[in-house]
């Protein structure tokens, strides 16, 4: 008798979870051995763990993740493997234009017997019509599991659409600070929203995502699923829109989002303080230079949108070097794709600095006796009209929530009008009549949800402003008070940086300098007061608004000809 042959057995756990034929792990394995046995040959397995059947794109069709798969392939063809079983054959394609090719390119030539199932019969592929036959099954196996897809695609799209206002959970993972019911729907989760609320505070107070990581470890406040908190994870809770009820189940097929309304954990007010934060942190990380000894890096901005830095640059005989200059060379430099950016000149620092310091003094206070009001008027009330505030964006936050549950109503009739459009029960012509209606419904009260953010947003900067008077007030009024990267902080959001083109002396076009927008935080530029009442200025007043942009000039320093200043002379 000669050697026992090998029968290799491959197995493969089906992670799409919307198939189950019954071919579990260890079903698999026993009826791999029993059919081993009843053949004679020594049982081998290849097992491929778990993976998705899923092609949705050529590229998934020809890199499918499968390491067993494609070692099976170079086994068949290295004549190493000559009997060959599945469970079915959906178990080793996903399709079947994947079973054709791996039948005609691999099995057949490399004469390899294919056995399936229980009892381990051989499937013929000596004919047409044994061709013919695993064709007609092979499509019949697609078109079942096409089917259940389909129909688990159509019962969430319905779910969205019958109790999208209650928040329903269509699978995938749980944001941290909810739970889902037994009836699969989104609930706030008490204890864990607590932290949630926790953690969105003291980042909007500055807290860094480090010391928040220290402060939940220490105080044994746990993940979900690991020991301790990651940076990363953290980071990802305060960008999520979720916390503020915004939420979106994702068809992956047709890639269409299908909105949900899931409970609200934060305000709009904190959700947008921490979207400021993060933002103004993320511009100001990965540089390597003391940026806080410079005055301005925390703000300047190339009209590029790259970053601009401030640089100190020792030389033995001219003293040191300051400088500001745009970032976009040295991220070409490290391979990170950046637009093409003419501010190719530097900024001279100190010069720089104190044409900001003196325009922002300036316009500070000229708007000094605006502000001398509203340190007497506001200030001395502080906690008042920090209640008021408060009440204010109280109310704008329940408008949100109402507006909320009116998108929902929309979304649920969006769904179904997809589906009856889907299922073919109203006419083409209605479905899309009613989807333009929705869709302009829709836009209509997002504009009015986002008018309300804004607002919020607004009032937030009002607290900011109290906050800032009260700290600087003094030297508001006094002219000899330094400025500081701090002050500056309470006035300024951003000065973007543009080179100024022009004609060079051989009519060549250079650069000449650097236009300066400074954006200031609040309506401070040229602003006014205007009296009810001219005659009697007891009578009051009201505060006309200035502009929020102020734009200057640098000068690129030409080496010792001081042209421009002679012109002015003259
Ligand atoms: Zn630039």
């Amino acid at each position: 008798m000669s050697k026992k042959e090998n029968l290799y057995c491959y197995i493969r756990v089906s992670s799409d979870g919307q198939r189950d034929d019954g071919g579990s792990l260890e079903v698999q394995r026993e009826w791999g051995q029993k059919v081993s046995k009843q053949k004679g040959m020594k049982y081998v397995e290849l097992y491929e763990g778990s993976s998705s059947t899923m092609i949705r794109s050529e590229e998934q069709f020809f890199e499918s993740p499968r390491p067993i798969y494609s070692k099976l392939k170079d086994m068949i063809r290295s004549g190493e493997v000559k009997h060959l079983w599945v469970w079915s054959p959906s178990r080793l394609h996903r399709d079947s234009v994947e079973e054709e090719v791996f039948r005609r390119f691999t099995l057949i030539p490399n004469k390899v017997k294919l056995y399936v199932g229980q009892f381990g019969g051989e499937v013929p592929m000596s004919t047409p019509n044994d061709i013919l036959n695993i064709r007609i099954s092979s499509i019949f196996d697609q078109q079942i599991k096409e089917n259940v897809s389909y129909l688990s695609r159509m019962g969430k799209i319905r779910r969205s659409n019958t109790d999208g206002h209650l928040g329903p959970f269509m699978g995938g993972t749980i944001n941290f600070g909810y739970r889902v019911n037994k009836d699969k729907f989104f609930e706030i989760d008490k204890e864990e929203s607590k932290i949630v609320r926790q953690i969105f505070k003291m980042y909007s107070q500055g807290t860094s995502l480090k010391d928040i990581k220290i402060y939940l470890d220490t105080n044994n406040i746990k993940p979900r699923r690991s020991k301790s908190w990651s940076l990363g994870s953290i980071h990802k809770m305060l960008l999520n829109r979720f916390y503020v009820g915004e939420h979106k189940w994702t068809d992956k097929k047709t890639e269409e989002t299908y909105p949900i309304v899931v409970p609200r954990i934060v305000t709009h007010s904190l959700f947008n303080r921490v979207q400021k934060k993060l933002t103004f942190n993320q511009k100001n990380k990965g540089s390597n230079f003391k940026k806080h000894d410079t005055l301005l890096c925390d703000f300047l901005e190339c009209y590029c949108g790259q970053n601009i830095t401030g640089h100190v640059k020792l030389t033995h005989n001219t003293g040191p070097k300051k400088y500001y200059y745009c970032h976009s060379k040295e991220n070409k430099w490290k391979g990170v794709n950046v637009p093409i950016c003419d501010n190719r000149r530097s900024l001279n620092m100190d010069r720089t600095d104190e044409l900001v310091k003196e325009r922002v003094k300036d316009i500070v206070e000229d708007s000094s006796f605006l502000k001398e009001k509203f340190k007497n008027d506001v200030l001395s009330q502080k906690g008042k009209k920090e209640d008021e505030i408060e009440e204010q964006k109280r109310l704008k936050q329940v408008s949100i929530d109402n507006l909320n549950k009116q998108l929902d109503v929309v979304f649920q009739s969006m769904s179904k009008n997809e589906v009856n459009h889907l299922t073919k029960k109203t006419p083409k012509q209605v479905y899309v009549q009613v989807k333009k209606m929705l869709d302009s419904e829709m836009v209509d009260l997002e504009d009015r949800k986002s008018v309300l953010v804004k607002e919020i947003d607004d009032l937030d900067t009002q607290k900011d402003w109290v906050d800032w008077i009260g700290k600087y007030s003094d030297e508001i009024t006094n002219t000899f008070s330094d400025v500081t990267s701090d002050y500056l902080k309470g006035v300024i959001n951003k000065i973007v940086v543009s080179p100024k083109m022009g004609k060079g002396r051989d009519k060549d076009n250079i650069q000449l300098g650097h236009e300066l927008k400074i954006h200031f935080r609040y309506p401070i530029v040229n602003d006014s007061i205007e009296y009810n009442d001219p005659q009697n200025k007891r009578k009051g007043y009201k505060v006309i608004n200035g502009k929020k942009i102020v734009k200057d000039m640098v000068e690129t320093n030409k080496g010792g000809r001081p042209k421009k200043k002679q012109k002015k002379n003259g």
